[in-house]
């Protein structure tokens, strides 16, 4: 049963009810930098280490004096906040530095163009709802583009017969050809030879000779459908064949889109989004809302191939080739977007490997099917460079940026779009009241300033700082490998994964594991006892994640190290009341 509500509490009481149960239920009252304050029984702060810095969107640390500056500066002069429709220089000069970033760090001199939004989940809605338009007017170009050669071969053909296999037939729905009928004789299709009579097919009338289809030449082979040959084609009439395409392809042409993502991803938990998010709990009660995910497991492109498999669609057509009638296939654009992260966040802090990423990268590019690089968790500097994605070698079709956009102050998000993949009409199908407003836009401008300074400084201490948080829990990893697992990530984007403990001697300890909350409960003990603010990951439970800003000091790391090293005691001790608390 979940805890009661707490108090008087309307705002989510029981998530309330909850941070009470695990001990994390304070108040911060200040925040500077890596460190929170509460209040004490007697009205004095308390600092808390902060090691998950706002989830992920404080790289420059709480308050940096200069966003602070930046954000009262902006207000002191009245700037205009809320100016929708109409000129935002600001935004476009967000845009241009992206752009530089994306083209320094990829080496891919394509303009991204930017469609800003106000959370990660909606700047991920963003880059699928326009895949979405780009994929459904591809869709519309091509049955369009078909559609008209259809109907010209339909036109140009008269009575002339083309030689089409069972299973296509099938596949377009076209009635068995009449008992008696002489299927499997269009010796033109079967033996190569001039096409001969085709009597009585699909409906019993007399069709003509096959020749004269088109400039006398002989019915059209099949070879661009069943791959050469057939003993099985039987004559069909172009008219009748041209009919069934355009029905079969108005029917595939519906098809809904299909969402790619990886197992483990985390993509947001709006309507669309938390379809893109592995996590079952988050995700299925939520099904029927939105366009169902093809989960693809991490590390196996393999899989990925037969998902591709089995859910490529064709739309046939008809085309003259050397003056005959052939049966064409087109590959139908099915695939909306492949949405990953470089380095799962919430899933545990796994970072994709390079080869994983390059097959990823190959197989959408066969066909056709964008790549959205979600590095709202990863990107931003965190792990040394400014997107993950770039020191892994793939380039995104999309990338969607969030979290430190805002600078720790602001909501800001953004969605970047490959021009050769840009829609224009998306900008009057797509807004939303607060995106792209002055204040977090110019706030976004602020942090990428700080960012970029002294050549990317920034990042160079994401990488540094990163190495020597990790060595710190890698020694702790070596003191106690039957409590920590593994400790895995990039720069300062770090998880610490704890073994199960659902086998622990302890029933409190087993209880929290069974229920999925025992990370909570770690984190509740780390608050208590160490005054460190560190939280598993929201689909991996047993990870610690560690997302400081940049600015994380030595003493802090060693403060961490002391803190996970108490953590590992208790826990080696199967020390269930310390570590609850009770
Ligand atoms: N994508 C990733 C990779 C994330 O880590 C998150 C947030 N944890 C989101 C999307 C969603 O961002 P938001 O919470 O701002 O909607």
């Amino acid at each position: 049963a979940p805890p009661a509500p707490r108090g008087a509490d309307l705002a989510e009481p029981y998530l309330s009810g909850h941070l009470a149960s695990l001990g994390l239920a304070v108040e911060y009252v200040r925040a500077e930098g890596n460190t929170l304050y509460h209040l004490d029984d007697d009205g004095a702060e308390v600092a808390v280490l902060d090691l998950v810095g706002g989830f992920g969107a404080t790289i420059l640390g709480h308050n940096h004096p200069e966003i602070v500056s930046r954000a009262k500066d902006l207000l002191d002069r009245n700037a205009p906040v809320f100016a929708q429709f109409s000129l935002h220089p600001y935004a476009h000069d967000v845009a241009r530095t992206l752009n530089a970033i994306v083209r320094r760090e990829s080496g891919d001199p394509e303009p991204y163009l930017a469609i800003f939004a106000n959370s990660g989940a909606e700047a991920i809605e963003a880059a699928v709802k326009h895949a979405e338009l780009d994929r459904v007017l591809k869709v519309a170009e091509l049955t369009e583009a078909i559609e008209a050669e259809t109907e010209a071969v339909r036109a140009a053909s008269g009575r002339g017969t083309v030689a089409v296999p069972d299973d296509v037939r099938e596949r377009l729905g076209l009635r068995p050809p009449a008992a008696g009928a002489a299927g499997g004789t269009t010796d033109g299709v079967a033996g190569g030879t001039e096409g001969g009579t085709t009597d009585r097919v699909s409906g019993g009338t007399e069709d003509g000779a096959t020749d004269g289809v088109a400039g006398g030449t002989r019915d059209g082979a099949t070879d661009g459908v069943a791959g050469g040959t057939r003993d099985d084609a039987v004559a069909v009439p172009v008219d009748a064949l041209a009919e069934a395409v355009l029905t079969a392809n108005s029917a595939l042409a519906q098809s809904p889109p299909v969402l790619l993502a990886l197992e483990g991803s985390f993509h947001g938990k709006l309507v669309g989004s938390v379809q893109l998010t592995h996590n079952a709990a988050f995700r299925e009660p939520f099904g029927a809302l939105a366009a169902r995910c093809r989960f693809v497991p991490f590390g196996r492109p393999e899989a990925l191939d037969e998902i591709v498999a089995a859910e490529r669609r064709t739309l046939f057509g008809l085309a003259v080739e050397d003056g005959r009638v052939r049966l064409t296939e087109h590959e139908l654009p099915v695939f909306c977007a492949f949405v990953l992260e470089p380095v799962q966040g919430e899933g545990g802090i796994r970072p994709l490997d390079e080869e994983f990423a390059r097959r990823i990268r190959e197989t959408c590019d066969a066909i056709g099917c964008p790549v959205v690089v979600d590095e709202i968790q990863s990107g931003m500097g965190r792990t040394g460079t400014f997107l993950a994605s770039s020191a892994l070698g793939l380039r995104g079709d999309y990338y969607a940026l969030g979290k430190s956009l805002g600078g720790g102050i602001a909501k800001a998000a953004v969605t970047l779009v490959r021009e050769s993949r840009y829609r224009a009409r998306f900008e009057m199908a797509h807004s939303s009241t607060f995106a792209k407003d002055g204040f977090s836009t110019l706030i976004a401008a602020r942090t990428l300033e700080l960012l970029e300074a002294d050549g990317g400084g920034a990042y160079r201490r994401a990488e540094e700082r990163g190495r020597q948080l990790t060595a710190t829990l890698d020694a702790v990893h070596r003191d106690f490998p039957d409590v920590v697992k593994e400790v895995r990530g990039r720069g300062l984007m770090v998880g610490l994964e704890l073994h199960d403990p659902s086998g622990s001697p302890d029933p409190g300890i087993r209880e929290h594991a069974l229920s999925g909350t025992f990370g909570y409960a770690a984190s509740g003990y780390l608050l208590r006892a160490h005054a460190v603010r560190i939280f598993p990951t929201a689909s991996a439970p047993t990870t610690l994640r560690f997302a400081p800003s940049v600015y994380l000091t030595d003493a802090e790391i060693d403060h961490a190290g002391a803190a996970l090293r108490g953590l590992c005691a208790v826990l080696r001790a199967h020390d269930g009341a310390r570590l609850l608390g009770s």
